[in-house]
C-alpha cells in the first residue's frame, strides 16, 4: 500500500473531479486500501456537495482553488509545439481558448443552479400542495357548516326529542331530519358505550326495516349523516350494539323519540 497523501486539498480535488493522470490514479488506488482516507474523501465529497447547496455557500481553501484553476487554464492552453513548426495564433484559436475560460467554470455555476433550482422547485411543489391541501379542508368545513345551517333552519326539518328507557344507560338526546336534504343530524350526550360495544342510532321507517345513522361512543356527540332518499321515520332509537355496529338493531334500547 503506497502512503498517504501529504496535500490535504487532494481530496477536495478528487471529489471535484478535477484530479487527473498519476495523481488520480495514485490517490484512488489509496484510498480502496486505507479506510481512513476513504473516509476523509466522503467528507470532501460532502464538502463539494455543500458548495453547490448551502447558503452562505462553503469555500474551498486558496491551494485547492488555485489547483483548479490552473488545470483549467492549462486545457485551455493547446499542447506546446516546436517553436520553428509553430504558426502564429490566429485570432480564431485565441477567442477560442478565451471562450474555454469562460464556458468551464460556467458549466460548473450551471450545474450548481440547475442542482438550487430543482430543490426550490420541489420546496414551492410541497408548498403548493400543502397549501391545496388546507383549501380543500377549509371548503369541506364550510360546505358542512352551510348544510347544518340550513338543516337547521329550513322549515321542512323536524326535531325528534330522544327519552331514556327504564334500566338503560342514563343520556338525553335529539335528532333532527329533514325528508328534502335526506338528512338527519344526531346532539346528544349518553354515559360512555361499555368496553367492546357502541351506540348506534336508527332511522325506523312507517314501513320496512330500521336503517342505520351511525354509531357513535356516548359522550357528547354531534354528527349529521345523509341517508336514503323518501324515508318516512315513525321513530329514533339509540340502541347499544357489538363494538362496530350491526345491520340491524340486535341490542337493548337506550333511547328512544317518536315523530309527532
Ligand atoms: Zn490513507
Amino acid at each position: 500500500m503506497n502512503a498517504h497523501p501529504t496535500r490535504d486539498e487532494d481530496f477536495d480535488l478528487l471529489a471535484l473531479g478535477a484530479l487527473e493522470g498519476d495523481e488520480k490514479q495514485a490517490l484512488e488506488a489509496h484510498i480502496a486500501a486505507c479506510a481512513d482516507c476513504a473516509r476523509r474523501l466522503a467528507e470532501a465529497r460532502g464538502r463539494v456537495a455543500l458548495l453547490s447547496l448551502a447558503a452562505p455557500p462553503v469555500r474551498p481553501s486558496p491551494a485547492v482553488k488555485q489547483r483548479l484553476m490552473n488545470q483549467i487554464r492549462a486545457s485551455a492552453e493547446p499542447a506546446p509545439q516546436p517553436r520553428a513548426a509553430r504558426p502564429l495564433e490566429s485570432p480564431r484559436s485565441a477567442s477560442r481558448r478565451w471562450w474555454n475560460a469562460i464556458l468551464i467554470p460556467a458549466g460548473v455555476a450551471l450545474a450548481a443552479l440547475t442542482i438550487f433550482l430543482w430543490r426550490e422547485n420541489r420546496l414551492l411543489d410541497a408548498q403548493l400542495a400543502a397549501l391545496r391541501a388546507s383549501m380543500n379542508d377549509q371548503q369541506h368545513q364550510l360546505d358542512e357548516a352551510r348544510e347544518v345551517a340550513e338543516l337547521m333552519t329550513s322549515q321542512n326539518t323536524i326535531t325528534v326529542a330522544l327519552a331514556e328507557q327504564p334500566g338503560a344507560p342514563k343520556g338525553a338526546a335529539h335528532v333532527m331530519y329533514n325528508a328534502k336534504m335526506n338528512m338527519v343530524m344526531y346532539d346528544g350526550a349518553i354515559a360512555p358505550a361499555p368496553a367492546a360495544k357502541t351506540y348506534q342510532l336508527w332511522l325506523v321507517p312507517v314501513k320496512g326495516n330500521p336503517v342505520s345513522c351511525g354509531t357513535f361512543s356516548g359522550q357528547p356527540d354531534h354528527w349529521m349523516v345523509k341517508v336514503p332518499e323518501g324515508m318516512s321515520p315513525k321513530e329514533f332509537a339509540v340502541t347499544l350494539e357489538p363494538a362496530g355496529g350491526m345491520p340491524h338493531p340486535t341490542g337493548p334500547t337506550v333511547l328512544m323519540g317518536s315523530v309527532s
